[in-house]
């Protein structure tokens, strides 16, 4: 099931989408909504973002090219980092580069939506503590990286977190491929399967950090092939199953 959540006439509603449209839908999406007899034109609505971010947390450096390339031994602790709710935009809305530079990077990514409360859980339990599954762009001003490691500010400018355009409940997360058009040409193009510490690996670990609560998400990191666009481009990215989260770059 594709979860939405959608404007129209300065409302915001919630939603299924159908074959005929969205679907509206009452209650809460992680524990008991129900559907009204209210049916939308996807064309007639304004996509948000589908759900409501609590914490974004990132991965870095996740993909090999070529499954040869994965290494034998997993990193003991995998970069992980924070992206602010205050970087995230909804399909359709400009990426807006910081005024001192030039071009920033996209980076397409499968990204996990928490929907219980997840302590200490095993690799095993994971998938039952997901609501669902939706594409993220983690842009990325790689100009404001420290040689020390602190990615913090070069991950959290304001619109640098796009997000939908729905979340896909009934998928499987191993057997997708994340994609990237940048005006029109792929350059991203790989199967999840490349991915160096797996979805479910990377939940357990943050798990036993920090307790997870519904809404939150995980950005499992970018395929190889991301590179730098600049004002005027426009970046699609794109899982098959979820849809296409596009946006301008301003
Ligand atoms: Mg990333």
């Amino acid at each position: 099931m594709k979860f939405a959540r959608f404007k129209k006439d300065n409302t915001i509603y919630q939603g299924i989408v159908t074959d005929a449209g969205i679907q509206q839908i009452e209650g809460d999406p992680y524990t008991n909504w129900s559907k009204t007899d209210k049916l939308f034109k996807l064309e007639e609505v304004e996509l948000l973002v589908p759900f409501e971010p609590r914490h974004i947390i990132g991965i870095g450096a996740n993909y090999v090219g070529n499954k040869a390339e994965l290494p034998n031994e997993l990193p003991e602790i995998p970069v992980f980092f924070y992206k602010p709710t205050s970087s995230v935009i909804a399909t359709g809305e400009p990426i807006v580069i910081p005024d001192s530079i030039d071009e920033v990077k996209f980076e397409s990514e499968l990204a996990v939506v928490i929907g219980k409360r997840a302590s200490n859980i095993s690799e095993d339990e994971v998938t039952d503590y997901i609501f669902g599954y939706t594409v993220a762009n983690d842009v990325t001003a790689p100009q404001f990286f420290r040689e020390d490691g602190h990615w913090t500010v070069g991950k959290s400018f304001d619109t640098f977190t796009p997000i939908g355009p729905f979340v896909e409940t009934e998928l499987d997360p191993d057997k997708v491929v994340v994609k990237a058009y940048l005006n029109g040409e792929k350059k991203q193009d790989s199967e999840t399967s490349l991915m160096i510490v797996s979805m479910r690996k990377m939940v357990a670990y943050l798990s036993k950090v920090m307790t997870l609560e519904a809404g939150d998400v995980i950005l499992t990191g970018s395929p190889l092939g991301a590179v730098m666009m600049k004002a005027g481009d426009e970046i699609v990215c794109e899982i098959q199953e979820i849809g296409q989260l596009r946006n301008p770059v301003k």
